[in-house]
């Protein structure tokens, strides 16, 4: 990968995908000195990427041109697989790359796609490293996302300064589709959790209890996670929570239903029995099939009441 002397900074970024995420990542890579060139189908996304001084290539192949890294942020692993291969045959970005391009995926998509875009790219004579993010478009427009990076140890070294750039924390954890896989169990963790801190509460309610009570003293045992102290779902004891906002997001409950069916399909391909993983995800489905989708994941326990009678 070539260096850009005047900045000290990897060559060209080309940055595909300039949506919630992609849009101020892009920015923020611009703002520490990298030379970005973006690209978007959508022209919505073209002109918001060029109000905020991102200069934007008219083709995907344009974009990677003389490229030393490939950055994607696009909604699913067929988004970037059909990138990476070509659709209709117009070129796919593998083959339009210079030899030896980081070829750096910050989707998240399922472990397995992660997987073959690592083989496709090593198979074209490039590198490649899977690294979803947390944090959300806050995070993202902060800089301070996490990322979960799976990639060749002499591959995380190469992203990890432009990842710095964009993120706080960034964990390399193991070979290609390490960084998903990470992503998978953390987020499964986490549908689970809400669903049974929301459970707790509608129950608690039905039992007497007031939610200041039964936060006081779940926060403090053995009930305590992130669902509970930071995103509780309930107006109150937390005041930062979506909650206190009447659950605008967050964590949208489209993103977590999106998180879960990854997660399913995870526990499908190895075989686990992962039954809570399963109903997390049927439940959050349900929840994303309607207003839930653009609301934070935590007013599922509105769901959870309504269905409990009175
Ligand atoms: P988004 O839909 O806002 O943006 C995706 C962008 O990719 C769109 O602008 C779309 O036009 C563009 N795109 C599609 N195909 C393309 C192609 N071939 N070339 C170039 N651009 C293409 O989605 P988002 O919220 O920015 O999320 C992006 C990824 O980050 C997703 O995989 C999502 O799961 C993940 N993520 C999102 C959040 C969040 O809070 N939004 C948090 C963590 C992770």
């Amino acid at each position: 990968m070539s260096e850009n002397a005047s900045t000290g900074t990897a060559g060209t970024i080309a940055f595909l995908g300039l949506g919630h995420m992609g849009g101020p990542m892009a920015v923020n890579l611009i703002k520490a000195g990298h030379t970005v060139v973006g690209f978007d189908p959508v022209p919505a996304a073209v002109e918001a990427a060029k109000e905020h001084g991102v200069p934007m290539a008219g083709s995907a192949a344009e974009a990677v041109e003389g490229a030393a890294v490939v950055l994607t942020m696009l909604p699913s692993g067929k988004h970037v697989l059909d990138a990476y291969r070509g659709v209709d045959g117009g070129p796919g970005l593998l083959s339009v790359a210079a030899p030896d391009t980081m070829f750096l995926d910050c989707s998240t998509i399922n472990v397995d796609e992660a997987r073959e875009a690592a083989a496709l790219a090593v198979e074209a004579g490039h590198r490649s490293v899977d690294a979803p993010v947390s944090g959300g478009v806050v995070g993202a427009e902060a800089g301070t996302l996490t990322f979960m990076v799976g990639a060749l140890p002499e591959d995380f070294d190469t992203v990890k300064p432009i990842l710095e750039h964009m993120g706080k924390r960034i964990v390399h954890c193991g070979d290609h589709g390490a960084g998903q896989a990470a992503k998978v169990c953390n987020n499964m963790i986490l549908g689970v959790s809400m669903i049974a801190v929301s459970e707790a509460f509608v129950l608690g309610e039905k039992l007497g209890l007031t939610h200041q009570a039964l936060f006081d003293v779940a926060s403090n045992a053995s009930g305590q996670c992130w669902a509970l102290t930071t995103n509780c779902p309930v107006p109150g004891p937390v005041p930062t929570s979506p909650a206190n906002r009447d659950y605008q997001p967050g964590f949208a409950g489209a993103l977590m239903a999106k998180d879960l069916r990854l997660a399913v399909n995870a526990l499908e391909s190895t075989g686990v029995e992962g039954r809570m993983g399963h109903l997390a995800s049927e439940i959050y489905d349900a929840f994303a099939a309607g207003e839930g989708a653009a609301r934070d994941f935590s007013g599922i326990i509105t769901d959870i009441r309504d269905k409990s009678g009175k």
